[in-house]
């Protein structure tokens, strides 16, 4: 049984990218149309813990694959650590372990990105060529009394030469060297939600997240009270949901069944 009429209750949907719309580097198959449906139906943003990409970066690469989305429409973790550093902080000076898109975001929200010694913030996100020594400067930053912060803690993610290690790798690092977080910003982080509901133009009743992992995608709805979405074309499947007791709102098979209104009850 599916609940077709359901679909129509919402006005804007908060859509994951990895394993939603693109799966090992290629668009779900169907997925581009159902992305074109839903932006008929209301406005669609796309929340994502990738740290690794600028907000225009990400836009422009999808762009490439056939969506269409504007920069704002985009919201990452590196955006969101950004957002968040500023509206608590202020312009800080921060030091990064992280790729280029991280640094980008920092500094086009006002923030200084400079070497560690001038730093008050420590940022953390994925880091393709993190090497002993960036720990080692690590420790010694938050010996000195440094503070950190993490873009998010996804043990892995998904490529096309399948799983590799994502930022809580690295995370896991520092926390086996005695330190832990300031916060946490990206899904199932409150803030991340908070920050890509801000730019949403509905109440919080017509909104729909849609993800493919429970403990991201689908935990973080809950933690801010909204409906959501699992699509079985990415890391979580419906035998997990019981296993790991977090059930969402709706199960479709995938991004078009959804744009279809196939909802099923988990
Ligand atoms: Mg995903």
């Amino acid at each position: 049984m599916t609940y077709a009429n359901r679909l129509g209750q919402y006005r804007a949907f908060l859509l994951d990218i990895d394993g939603v719309l693109v799966r090992g580097g290629e668009p779900i198959p169907g997925a581009t149309e159902a992305v074109r449906a839903l932006q008929k139906r209301g406005q669609v943003l796309l929340l994502s813990n990738n740290s690794s990409r600028s907000r225009a970066v990400v836009a422009e690469h999808l762009g490439k694959l056939g969506f269409a989305f504007e920069p704002e429409a985009v919201v990452l973790s590196s955006y969101v650590v950004a957002r968040y550093l500023l509206e608590t902080e202020g312009p800080s000076k921060v030091w990064t372990i992280g790729e280029a898109g991280l640094a980008k975001e920092l500094c086009l929200a006002g923030h200084r990105v400079v070497p560690q010694e001038e730093a008050n913030w420590l940022v953390v996100g994925i880091c393709w060529n993190v090497n002993y020594n960036m720990f080692a400067e690590a420790l010694r930053f938050l010996l000195n009394g440094g503070r950190y912060i993490a873009t998010n803690t996804d043990g892995t993610f998904p490529t096309p030469e399948g799983r590799k290690p994502g930022a809580g790798a690295i995370v896991g690092a520092i926390e086996a060297m005695g330190f832990y977080p300031h916060v946490v910003v990206g899904k199932p982080s409150e803030i991340a939600y908070r920050i890509a509901l801000e730019q949403v133009q509905a109440k919080n009743d017509a909104v729909l997240a849609i993800g493919d992992r429970l403990e991201t995608d689908i935990l973080g709805a809950q933690n801010v009270k909204i409906d959501s979405v699992l699509v079985l074309t990415g890391i979580s499947s419906k035998e997990d949901i019981e296993r790991q007791g977090t059930r969402p709102t709706w199960i479709a098979a995938d991004l078009p069944a959804l744009a279809r209104g196939e909802l099923q009850k988990p």
